[in-house]
């Protein structure tokens, strides 16, 4: 294949199309207070301000944003002189956070183009690597350069306080129509820049169910693998967004279709079939099914469940592999196994601690709550995390059958129950240990 490394018109200039404050729908009341505080005050300072991104998108199309992005020609440090409430943030993207609260309003000053030749020159201060990826991205620029810098013609929108106006430089309101996903500039040298808009596009695809166009979607195959040179910490964020958002199902089955989700998760998908019908598989779908139910219902998710989930069959796997290789147990085996298995996920998107440590004590829990005799059952119902381990029981149940669903059933019986049943079934659990003699006799009245 014949790959361009420059698109012939990448730095062509983009054509704003004016649509004035009649020939749109957006209004003030469907802003946010704090950021129309934000856009005014830099109005007020003399400064363009500008609402952008998904804001304008998801206006445009009759939903409310998740949260509202502005843009600005006031640098980092103009804007940190008109509030109080301002951090400075990012290293390869110099931003200002403006705090109201935990409402956080996010300022960027336009981004511009790095000087031609930059690259060629081989110098230290090379904007982009030899793959053509961008390492900085932190030179000031127009409006109409910021536009072209973003990914998506759909969010390239920019809603001007100054007249209430919208300046759409990338034909993004036509795409919106369209229901099209399209990248702005040359897509291979767009995803080179930057592999994570690979990412971002099935997001926005599921996520407005829109499509992709066909020049966005055809190189996302070949062009995977270059999701290995981004940070594991930057994938992570991103696969809470893809699969933590509300449309997590179909993600995951665009995401497979683009030969992504290995890049996000190898060891799960050495566990692919054809049919795709493998417990692996049936979990994922299970677990995202789930997901998706509770936050539409408002309920709150963890994400350390949801990892839990997908990894436990891998983590059978391995564990099934040391037993036959070193004659271990199955329970020494899944703790064993457990180590490797975290250690390897984390080197291609990284779980925090804090959630790999739930992970592992919803795994713990798999193996002891088949030990259920006697006062153990109670024990276990106290622990902080017995309920994330039973729901995870109950759809390896669902599964696995048998055994599985057997244990998962009794579980489900003996936390309804009350106190006298609960008693009887935890002491009717095979291997449970008889009452003593002595306590029985003690029960009973002597009799003279
Ligand atoms: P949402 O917040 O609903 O997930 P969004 O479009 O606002 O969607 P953000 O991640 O908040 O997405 O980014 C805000 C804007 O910044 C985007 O709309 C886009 O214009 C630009 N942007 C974000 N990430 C990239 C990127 N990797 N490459 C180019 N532009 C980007
Ligand atoms: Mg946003």
């Amino acid at each position: 294949m014949n790959t361009q490394t420059q698109s012939p018109n990448k730095n062509a200039p983009l054509i704003a199309t004016h649509v004035p404050r009649d020939q749109h729908p957006i209004s003030r009341d469907m802003i946010s207070d704090n950021a129309l505080k934000v856009l005014y005050r830099l109005h007020k300072a003399g400064y363009n301000a500008y609402l952008v991104g998904g804001g304008v998108r998801d206006l445009l199309l009759g939903q409310s944003p998740k949260d509202f992005d502005i843009a600005t020609n006031a640098t980092p440090e103009q804007i940190k002189s008109l509030f109080r409430n301002c951090r400075l943030i990012g290293r390869r993207f110099r931003l200002a956070h403006i705090m109201f609260g935990r409402d956080i309003i996010e300022v960027a000053t336009f981004r511009g183009h790095h000087e031609e030749g930059e690259k060629e020159t081989g110098k230290q201060i090379s904007a982009q690597n030899q793959e053509g990826m961008l390492l900085r991205d932190n030179v000031y620029g127009s409006i109409d350069e910021d536009a072209q810098r973003r990914d998506f013609t759909i969010n390239a929108m920019y809603y001007n306080i100054a007249d209430f106006s919208i300046e759409d430089f990338a034909n993004g309101i036509e795409d919106l129509k369209l229901g099209m996903v399209r990248l702005i500039g040359d897509p291979e040298v767009r995803y080179r820049e930057d592999p994570v808009r690979m990412l971002r596009a099935i997001r926005f695809a599921s996520k407005l169910d829109f499509d992709i166009s066909f020049e966005t979607a055809d190189p996302i195959n070949t062009m995977a693998p270059l999701l290995q040179s981004i940070p594991s910490a930057r994938l992570y964020e991103e696969s809470l967004k893809l699969l933590q958002s509300g449309h997590g199902l179909d993600t995951y089955d665009l995401l497979r279709e683009f030969s992504l989700f290995e890049q996000l998760f190898p060891i799960i998908a050495e566990q692919f079939t054809e049919e795709e019908e493998s417990n692996t598989e049936r979990m994922i779908e299970l677990v995202l099914e789930s997901t998706d139910a509770r936050i539409a219902e408002g309920k709150r998710i963890n994400p350390a469940f949801m990892f839990a989930a997908m990894l436990w069959y891998p983590l059978e796997a391995y564990a099934y592999r040391l037993m036959a290789k070193r004659d271990m147990s199955y329970y020494d085996a899944i703790l064993s196994a457990s180590n490797h298995i975290l250690d390897e996920q984390v080197r291609s998107t990284a779980i925090p601690r804090r959630h790999t440590a739930t992970i592992r004590e919803i795994w713990q829990l798999q193996l002891r709550l088949p030990r259920r005799q006697g006062k153990r059952a109670f024990r276990l119902l106290e622990l902080n995390k017995f309920r994330a381990g039973f729901d995870f029981l109950e759809m390896r149940g669902e599964i696995e059958g048998g055994e599985t669903e057997e244990l998962a059933n009794w579980w489900d019986t003996f936390q309804q129950a009350g106190r006298d049943m609960r008693q009887a079934m935890s002491n009717d659990v095979d291997g449970a240990k008889k009452p003593r003699r002595r306590s029985k006799k003690k029960r009973k009245p002597k009799a003279d």
